[in-house]
């Protein structure tokens, strides 16, 4: 085993590079020059763009291993967030504002006759996620880095990120995002870490010379995990933390005997196969794949990881494997990795050959679960069949972790039956399946929902039965998200007025806009708010002509969805008031009008038929109304292709209105919610996930409320009649007869029939139809408000101004005290 050579006695301490603008440009050049070989005047933008994320990564690398050694000190404790997904988007930018660098690279760039953004522009999106999950665990990152807290994340090298999504006649298509055609400049691959994962073979079981029981994992087809870090720069603090991603990797190159014998495709067989475990992400948010391979990449990232980590333990001088669970703390990002509490058993079982107890005792102090779903369809169950082809070890260390937790369950409560067939770690009927969120909930310490009513419901539901024998276990921690991407890069115009206003403090300590709350109704401070807001939305409205063809007029109020695309935030209820709006044009009903533009994003998971259908009509929706002469700009609507994060960069900041508008008890938090909040927009939101305390936070008076709550939604469940609503609202039958006319879809018709039967049934889950009076009489709300410009202007700076709470500093900082204990 290699040596960790960045703490070994005689590693070299880094020195920084100087900083200046000439010397940032020298290294450029040096790049251009010595290492690319461009020579010309003129060189493309890409190169200078490598050159440049080069010259940064320089900048960083001191940095980088000095804060790589000092976590490595022996007894230091150390944190690991495990995930499948971090969503992080473009880097460059990011690391220029951490390390302060703005005005160098600025004064460079220009050297080269070129603009920082225009650079900036041709890094492609790190789209390592799917949504609010993925994104989560990047803001996390930057947060850790700028807190100084000792935390590594660990996840997988995909070759291919979150798919490209273009609309043709409407319907999304989906493109591969090779977003590592050109290279990655930020990550360094580090070889000498690379660990075997195995797979498949069989198990058999020995005592051993000292007479001990012991279990060999045998015969295994095992994978090359390669790791590759990304630098995660702190807020300018000289920190810079490691994401390390593992890549996929054949043991053998190819079987040169078949290749001799002409067999070209078999031979490389084995090394394909290998190498699948990391080529893409599964485009699945919220709702589980339960394909072998998506198993196989997730036992793929525990393995190498825990491996990794125990590695860099020994690396730092320990040796007493009892004490690891003092120094070592795992989150958990979802049940994605929840095979880490097997994988970890495995390890001090088989290959440190310590006594169960010892291990179990080791494993249930040092993981942490976050749970992120209540919805059905996202817990992750694996058929026990699968397991025993692909995990063999690992199945028999959960039978017996089984074992071991349902004799607690039957001395806690004798008899009961029942309870143990619901509790169980192996659901018997119909098919045997291992439920991974009761094996995360028995092998970790902690367990955590992402906001007050997720964490609440959770406990009352779902994992009742578990609360009640470990209530200790379980609490909450309010996701957030990161100031430095999402308000001191996204919105400079917004930042550069805060700044003078309250000095540089608040980006990383964002408590401190609190302060802006006295300015809400001065006049001259309202004045300079709208007219930053204003240049956001004309930022935004030219990337909508750009993208979609439509002119968005900055003087409208610009109402904006953007999400992943999926019943349960219900894009249908927005298009169903868009349709509102259209008939109250058509009918002449202009009493109290405003100027809309109304912008819904977001990608649908390829095989989920109703959510691209849901697609297919915001657009046909959206062609009938912008080139309706009667509509004569009063309402637009557009569809924006490919939302992705360095999209919501301009979107959130020129948003007036934020639309989360899930059914109550669904979204177990939301983060754009917060996103909108930072950059002033105005919430029309139900009573669900952090929208509750995004309400507490700002007011009531400051925020739409409608719709039901979540003990309302589930009292009205069994006795849902759609139609109802529709007898009794000619509004709600307008929309709908409308939609069934076919006006939306002439030439294609019948293709929204499933989108009404939905509607209609009493068995959606969804119940839209329930909320449709109550949203539309608070966009009827928010249309008064918005004709008082001064009032507007005053909650959207309330808004900006209460969401203090809402920073993964404070997130990270309530992690660290309650769980994970660092420092
Ligand atoms: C913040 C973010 C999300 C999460 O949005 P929600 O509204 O909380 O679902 C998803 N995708 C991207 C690109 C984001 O930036």
């Amino acid at each position: 085993m290699q040596d960790e050579s960045t703490s070994a006695p005689h590693a070299v301490a880094l020195k920084p590079l100087p900083a200046t603008g000439a010397a940032i440009v020298h290294d450029i050049q040096r790049y251009q020059h010595y290492h690319l070989g461009r020579i010309m005047r003129n060189c493309p933008p890409v190169y200078t763009y490598k050159a440049l994320a080069w010259t940064l990564r320089d900048h960083m690398m001191a940095d980088w291993m000095n804060t790589y050694a000092a976590r490595d000190r022996p007894g230091r404790r150390r944190g690991y967030y495990l995930s499948l997904e971090f969503l992080i988007g473009r880097a460059l930018a990011n690391h220029v504002l951490n390390l302060g660098l703005d005005e160098a690279t600025r004064e460079a760039m220009h050297r080269f006759g070129q603009t920082l953004e225009e650079v900036a522009e041709l890094e492609p999106d790190a789209g390592l996620g799917n949504g609010g999950l993925g994104r989560l665990a990047a803001c996390f990152m930057d947060s850790c880095a700028t807190l100084d807290l000792p935390v590594m994340g660990y996840g997988l090298h995909y070759q291919y990120g979150m798919f490209h999504q273009h609309i043709e006649n409407g319907y999304q298509v989906e493109d591969p995002d090779h977003w590592l055609r050109d290279g990655n400049p930020w990550e360094v691959e580090r070889s000498e870490f690379t660990c075997r994962v195995p797979f498949g073979g069989h198990t058999e079981h020995f005592h051993d010379k000292e007479g001990r029981p012991r279990a060999r994992w045998a015969n295994t087809s095992d994978v090359l995990a390669i790791p590759y870090d990304m630098p995660i720069s702190g807020y300018r603090n000289h920190v810079v933390n490691t994401l390390r991603l593992w890549k996929a990797a054949s043991t053998d190159e190819f079987d040169l005997e078949e290749f001799n014998a002409g067999s070209y495709s078999e031979a490389v067989q084995a090394k394909n196969h290998a190498e699948h475990i990391s080529m893409v992400l599964y485009p699945n948010d919220s709702s589980e794949n339960g394909k072998e391979l998506r198993l196989r990449q997730q036992y793929f990232l525990a393995s190498a990881s825990l491996q990794d980590a125990l590695r860099q333990w020994r690396a730092a001088g320990n040796s007493d494997l009892s004490t690891f669970a003092e120094h070592n703390v795992f989150q958990m990002n979802d049940t994605h990795p929840t095979i880490a509490v097997a994988e970890l058993m495995r390890l001090l079982l088989d290959q440190e050959i310590m006594p169960w107890d010892a291990a179990w005792a080791v494993t249930s102090k040092c993981m942490a679960y976050t749970n992120h779903t209540l919805l059905p369809e996202a817990l992750e169950k694996w058929p026990v069949a699968l397991f025993e082809r692909l995990l063999p070890r690992p199945l028999e260390i959960i039978y017996e972790i089984n074992a071991h937790f349902l004799r607690e369950v039957a001395v806690k409560w004798p008899g009961d039956i029942e309870r143990r067939r619901r509790m169980s770690i192996i659901e018997e009927e119909p098919v045997r399946q291992v439920r991974m969120a009761w094996l995360a909930i028995v092998g970790s310490f902690s367990v955590n929902g992402v906001a007050a009513l997720h964490s609440r419901l959770l406990q009352e539901g779902l994992f009742r039965d578990f609360v009640e024998l470990w209530p200790e276990k379980f609490n909450n921690k309010t996701n957030g998200v990161t100031p430095r991407r999402w308000v001191a890069h996204a919105n400079p115009g917004m930042t550069a007025l805060i700044g003078e206003q309250l000095g540089e403090g608040w980006v990383a300590d964002l408590a401190q806009v609190e302060k802006l709350k006295p300015l809400a109704d001065t006049p001259a401070f309202q004045a300079r708010w709208r007219a930053v807001k204003r240049a956001n939305k004309e930022r935004l409205a030219a990337l909508v002509k750009a993208e979609c063809g439509v002119e968005f007029s900055p003087d409208a109020l610009f109402d904006v969805q953007v999400k992943r695309i999926h019943e349960y935030k219900r894009q249908l209820l927005n298009v169903l008031h868009v349709i509102h709006l259209y008939n109250r044009i058509n009918r002449g009903r202009l009493d109290g009008w405003i100027d809309r533009c109304v912008l819904i994003g977001g990608k649908a998971a390829p095989g989920y038929a109703m959510a691209k259908r849901i697609i297919k009509l915001v657009n046909s929706v959206a062609d009938v109304v912008n080139s309706d002469p009667d509509v004569d700009g009063r309402l637009k609507v557009a569809f924006l292709p490919n939302y992705r994060v360095t999209s919501m960069e301009i979107i959130a900041p020129a948003t007036d209105l934020s639309e989360q508008i899930s059914t109550a008890g669904k979204e177990a938090s939301g983060t754009g919610n917060m996103k909108f909040m930072m950059n002033g927009a105005v919430t029309i939101g139900t009573y669900d996930g952090a929208n509750i305390e995004i309400l507490d936070a700002v007011g009531a008076d400051n925020f739409f409320l409608f719709g039901l709550k979540a003990e309302e939604v589930e009292a009205l469940r069994p006795r849902y009649q759609p139609q109802r609503y529709v007898e009794q609202d000619s509004d709600l039958r307008d929309v709908l007869d409308l939609l069934r006319s076919g006006h939306f879809n002439l030439c294609e018709p019948g293709i929204f029939d499933p989108v009404i039967d939905a509607l209609l049934s009493p068995h959606d889950p969804w119940m839209v139809l329930a909320d449709f009076r109550s949203y539309v009489d608070a966009q009827e709300r928010v249309a008064q408000a918005w004709q008082a410009p001064a009032h507007w202007t005053r909650m959207s700076i309330l808004n900006t101004a209460s969401s203090g709470y809402f920073s993964t500093d404070r997130t990270m900082q309530e992690y660290n005290a309650e769980i994970w204990k660092l420092k």
